[in-house]
């Protein structure tokens, strides 16, 4: 078995590993790297061309935003996708293209879209079929609805790539399976590699968000929170109706708005791959946790009808405030000291949620039509941070929890992290570990 690393190596971002055995090409992940400059997986239209399949961890665009580029490089073979991905897919891939398209940057055209959505095919978990000979397994890796861990097995060789990881439960998902078939080599991602990354409990991090959403709405102050489309939008939003229902936070008027609402919908349809508390819930339908009695959809795009309310909760994408409603609300929010804006996840450097983070008090906001606009941060700014990833401590966990394995490669995160996390886990586990660079191929 050969592997080249073809993105994602010593960063974060273009997700690509290029796996050869018995004369198959199959690649694992597709993805783009966003932000400032945009940056692909190296891959040509004479390689698009040959790989037979493409398997696909999760809907994320660092792990799925390079599908339609690769139809346009002649791929002809089938995208192995879970259905709460392919569903995700088509609201992410439609998004990056249309604000790719704003931006005037270089992208892909519709068909080859619709093309690559067309040539999925749908994975059940714990379920392994045959493709070119090769068996093709995924499992739940617990990082977002149907995101996945993959083994492949060529009859000699096996392999497991983690895709994103999360080793605790959430609100939504059960941690990541670890209870599968012996295999020689790990990929493994190392987003929080770094023996200083570690988490507060779950538990801590919710009512950390329910004290200080409690606080603003007693000094009739309202607050804003920037959320993620897929998965933290609609963990922060159940999190919240868990504290209504419980007495602890005041019945609120909430909000919803931007493309959050159709990536809960997604979850709502997709709801057999969520946890069984969950399902239990919408099953008994006087509980279902997408139907809340708390939140509500904006009924006009203006956003009077939200703003009326003194003490309102406004849960809005996008979650770096780069665009979407968040930046409309927060340009009206931000001027009063009576307010808050709560963020919740990750806040890459150059977005105005780092700004916010960083304390910088007055901002330039672009708006939906490009106009810019000065803006004096008056309001309260507050970091609590939700993670959909594996801490330090939980990666150490998964890699023990995990059968007995020789062979492991660290990849998904800085440099650094990637580095010290393959150190660390060759010394536990005595096993050999590396940080492949961009491109390394290693025979295995
Ligand atoms: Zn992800
Ligand atoms: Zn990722």
């Amino acid at each position: 078995m050969e592997i080249q690393f073809l993105g994602s190596a010593k960063e974060v971002g273009r997700s690509a590993v290029l796996v050869e055995t018995k004369g198959k090409k199959i690649l694992l992940d597709s993805g783009v790297k966003l932000g400032s400059g945009e940056e692909f997986p190296d891959i040509n239209k004479k390689l698009a061309k040959k790989i037979d399949y493409v398997a696909i961890s999760h809907a994320h665009l660092d792990h799925s935003g390079f599908a339609p580029f690769l139809v346009e490089k002649g791929f002809k073979g089938k995208f192995l996708v879970t259905k709460p991905t392919r569903d995700l897919m088509q609201l992410l891939l439609a998004d990056y293209r249309k604000i790719g398209k704003m931006k005037g940057k270089q992208i892909f055209s519709e068909s080859a879209m619709k093309k690559a959505l067309k040539r999925t095919e749908l994975i059940k978990f714990r379920d392994p079929q045959k493709f070119g000979g090769i068996e093709t397994t995924f499992f739940n890796s617990g990082h977002i609805i149907g995101s996945s861990s993959i083994r492949l097995d060529d009859g000699r060789r096996s392999l497991l790539y983690s895709g994103d990881l999360n080793y605790r439960e959430t609100t939504l998902l059960p941690p990541a399976d670890t209870d599968i078939p012996e295999t020689d080599v790990v990929i493994m991602e190392s987003t929080y590699g770094s023996k200083e990354d570690r988490l507060e409990s779950l538990k801590k991090t919710q009512r950390r968000l329910a004290e200080k959403v409690k606080e603003t709405m007693k000094r009739n102050g309202k607050t804003l929170i920037p959320v993620f489309a897929v998965g933290r939008g609609q963990e922060i939003m159940i999190t919240l109706q868990n504290y209504i229902e419980s007495g602890f936070l005041p019945k609120t008027k909430g909000f919803t708005d931007g493309m959050v609402n159709k990536a809960t919908r997604i979850h709502r349809q997709n709801s057999k791959w969520l946890k069984e508390e969950i399902i239990n819930r919408i099953l008994s339908a006087a509980d279902d946790p997408f139907e809340s009695d708390y939140f509500e959809i904006p009924s006009t795009r203006n956003k009077r009808n939200v703003l009326k309310y003194p003490d309102s909760v406004i849960l809005a994408t996008s979650g770096m405030l780069t665009g979407g409603p968040s930046v409309g609300y927060l340009e009206e929010l931000a001027g009063d000291k009576k307010n808050r804006v709560i963020l919740v996840g990750y806040q890459v450097e150059g977005t105005l949620g780092r700004e916010l983070l960083d304390g910088v008090q007055k901002v330039v906001v672009t708006d939906e039509k490009g106009n810019q606009k000065k803006l004096d941060v008056k309001c309260d700014v507050e970091n609590i941070h939700f993670s959909a990833h594996a801490d330090y401590q939980q990666l150490m966990q998964y890699a023990q929890d995990l059968p007995d394995f020789k062979q492991l490669f660290t990849v998904h995160g800085e440099a650094s992290k990637t580095v010290e996390l393959a150190e660390t886990l060759a010394d536990k586990l005595d096993i050999s570990a590396k940080s492949p660079s961009l491109d390394e191929w290693a025979v295995v």
